[in-house]
């Protein structure tokens, strides 16, 4: 997950914020246990995901994505890693469900890739043809 604006817009408007809490109250305090036990709870209440066996919470960890972004957490294998400090939990939801759409999109993208791959040795076997052809022409 990256950084992004709209989360800081989405804390600013927590309803967990009232006027008399200090900005400290919006962190979640957790341990990696807990959060473990909140991927259980997840996968059971959306009975998916199970392949998912474990949270490491890293957090502060700086860790960027190819484009150099910052990340608040990734899937790696069965693993999810979070490294958000303030909001593991939340860091944790957008992973898992991130994670379930990448999944759920994964049959097509497998298709898309052997049809591409199909229709890039149809093209490779033409212009060798066509090749052969022309040369013989010349
Ligand atoms: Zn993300």
């Amino acid at each position: 997950m990256e950084k992004l604006i709209w989360q800081k817009n989405r804390v600013a408007k927590n309803p967990r914020r009232g006027n008399s809490m200090h900005s400290q109250d919006l962190k979640t305090p957790s341990t990696e246990e807990e959060l473990n036990v909140e991927l259980r709870s997840f996968q059971r209440k959306v009975k998916r995901g199970y392949e998912l066996e474990r949270v490491v919470w890293l957090p502060g960890k700086k860790v960027r994505n190819l484009e150099g972004n910052p990340l608040d957490g990734e899937v790696k294998g069965n693993t999810v890693y979070v490294y958000s400090e303030n909001e593991p939990v939340f860091t944790l939801k957008h992973e898992f469900c991130e994670y379930l759409l990448t999944q759920d999109k994964k049959p097509l993208m497998d298709l898309i890739a052997k049809l591409l791959a199909h229709i890039m040795y149809d093209q490779y076997r033409s212009s060798e043809e066509l090749a052969d052809a022309l040369a013989q022409l010349l």
